[in-house]
Formats: structure tokens, sequence, C-alpha cells
């Protein structure tokens, strides 16, 4: 069973840190030069230069794997945040309401098939925008986490990597793309800003809600840039500073409001927990990306093409019942208006970017 993890098997990996050529023994993988060695966890490469798997969530994964047959993707997503539950209880914490893991489980069963789709649909039609193929070769989605792009992204690759730092997270996604019959997909664990990717290889790569977790976000843009094949793209979101909603990650009101410093300070105050999450503007992002690669051009907004069959969708509107009462002529005529369009996006929840090399 073990050996089966992978769906297909991508062998051009290159080391991590110094990208030279790997050995390959069997499962093993070395590097010559940085005397580096890797291996695989649970069937999958493991090219991570740190260690992000908790005790905990080593447990859950070896639970997963002992019930393996048995578990269908939803189970795995109930036992994740059953497992959640019990540790606040038992540890006596109460970061957030205990019933809220409840809500989050029901909300990411609803949703996760959704998202997805919707995700890869505002992909399509930032390429259509850009003039880019909205098929590749090869495409890899940066923390690819529970699957739900990776998913969707599936159809748009001949080849597809999916790319994250969490084990546990992987065995669900791979459960996900096993459910759905998807069979261009490689796993495999390594981060962000050191794929374990050859140079110019990748026609594409994704990347949702994950780069204002990386320590440096300019270093995963650099890689990304390495990597590139002309005319490839990068596609990634990330929640906006200056949003108009409450911070994502914490439902704290105008935390990006604050200064970095200060950020911290208030989400230790009223979450109990560190804040390392950089909150980016449209222009940070613009400032970091420049000084960061060359490419060739770049697009960023609040309100892309194609968000509308999200907005007026009926999960959403039941979320949001107001902004879907807004009539569908609005966003075409916003789009068409420059002005409009950037201060709209100034307090959009998240940011959508087309990178173009
Ligand atoms: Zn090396």
């Amino acid at each position: 069973m073990v050996s089966t993890l992978n769906l297909v098997s991508y062998s051009n990996w290159v080391c991590p840190k110094c990208k030279g050529i790997l050995k390959v023994e069997g499962r093993q993988y070395s590097c010559e030069p940085c005397e580096l060695r890797f291996s695989e966890k649970y069937g999958i490469p493991d090219f991570r230069l740190n260690n992000y798997d908790s005790e905990n969530q080593l447990n859950l994964a070896e639970e997963y794997l002992k019930l393996w047959d048995k578990l269908t993707y939803e189970d795995m997503v109930r036992m994740r945040f059953s497992g959640l539950r019990q540790r606040a209880l038992a540890a006596g914490k109460n970061p957030c309401d205990p019933k809220m893991w409840d809500l989050d489980e029901q909300a990411h069963l609803a949703s996760y098939r959704t998202r997805g789709k919707y995700h890869s649909h505002i992909l399509k039609h930032f390429l259509r925008r850009s003039d880019q193929a909205e098929h590749s070769k090869r495409l890899i989605d940066v923390g690819c986490g529970w699957g739900r792009d990776l998913l969707h992204l599936a159809g748009l690759g001949d080849e597809v990597i999916g790319v994250d730092v969490s084990t546990y997270s992987l065995l669900m996604t791979k459960k996900l793309l096993q459910e759905n019959g998807v069979t261009n997909v490689t796993l495999v664990l390594a981060e962000g800003q050191f794929l374990p990717v050859p140079s110019q290889c990748i026609d594409g790569i994704n990347c949702s809600a994950t780069i204002e977790h990386f320590p440096l976000p300019g270093d995963f843009l650099r890689e990304c840039s390495r990597c590139m094949r002309e005319p490839g793209w990068v596609f990634l979101y990330y929640p906006n500073r200056y949003s108009a909603l409450p911070e994502t990650h914490t439902g704290i009101w105008g935390l990006g409001f604050r200064s970095e410093k200060q950020q911290k300070k208030v989400v230790r105050k009223r979450i109990g927990s560190e804040w390392n999450v950089t909150l980016f503007s449209r222009r940070s992002f613009f400032c970091l990306l420049g000084s960061t690669c060359e490419y060739k051009s770049v697009r960023i907004t609040g309100i892309p093409d194609g968000i509308e069959e999200f907005l007026y969708s009926s999960k959403f509107a039941k979320m949001f019942p107001r902004l879907a009462r807004v009539p569908k002529v609005v966003l075409p005529i916003i789009r068409v208006m420059p002005g409009l369009d950037r201060l709209i996006s100034f307090f959009a929840p998240v940011h959508f970017v087309l990178i173009r090399w």
C-alpha cells in the first residue's frame, strides 16, 4: 500500500539546497556536493530541509495509514478536526470556542469541492486575459495542503506536482486525488523556497494563501523565477492587509492597519499565539516582487474576471446574501474604470496575482 502512495513518478528531482543532481539508490537520494541525504516518508519523497511535522500530526498520519483502505477523504477531514477539538480541551486551552471546530469542519466539508473549482476557474480567466495558454505541460501547486486546488489544477497540466511541508496533509491530498481518479499528480514533501526541481522546467506555479506564511517570501518568488520556463506564470493569492473584513487567520478587525510590531502584540494578547504572517498590500507585494526578480508582467486585483460565478454561487450567496444581491452588471463596469478597480481592490479581502515570465 505504501509503495503506491505516489501517483506518477517524477524522477528528475534535484537537491533542494544546491540544485545539484541527486544520486538515487532505491528510495534514497543523496547530494554529493552538500552531503545531504533524503528519503521517502510513507512513500512520498521528502526533500524538506527542516522538520514541520508536529508529534500530533505524525500520529494522525499513522492513523490515516493504518485505516487507509477504510477511510474516505471526508472521514479524514473529520478525524483532523476531532483531534484538534480533543487536544484543545485536554490541554485546558480554549484558543477559540471548541464549538467553532464543528463549524470549521462543516465549512470545509461543504466547500472543498467548490472552492478549488472556482479557484481554477478564476485562474483560467487570468490566463485568457494575458493570452497565456490554458493548458501547460508541467505545473506545481506550492502549499497544496489538503488538495482542494490540486484536484482541479490536475486538469490544466499534463503533469502536476503537489508540494507541501506537512505529511498528514499530503496523505489527505493523496486520498482526495485517488477518490476522484486523478492520475497525473506527483506529491512531494518540500519547502516553497527550496523546490527540488531543475531550473527552467516548470510552466506554471499555483500558490494559494501560502506566501504570507513564508519566513522570506522574496526567496520563494526568486525560486519561482528560477524554475520558470518561458512563457510561464505564477498564480497566487494572499489575504489583503487593508481588507474591509476581519483578518482571515485571527478574525481580528483592522489588524492590517496596525504596524507589524503592533500586529504581533495584538495577536498575542487576543489569540494567545505568535504572529508570523506577512500581511501584503498591493503596493508592498509589488515592491517585493520588483526587488526580487525579473518578470514580464504582473496583474494584481481584488476583483478578477470570473469571480462573479463564485459570488453568485448558491453557497457564497448563503454566507454573504447582501453581496450576492449586487446586480451582476456592476463588476464588469468597475473593471473598465481603472481608478474604481484600484479603489475596491484596496479594501478587497484577498488579492489575486498573476506574474508572467
Ligand atoms: Zn546539494
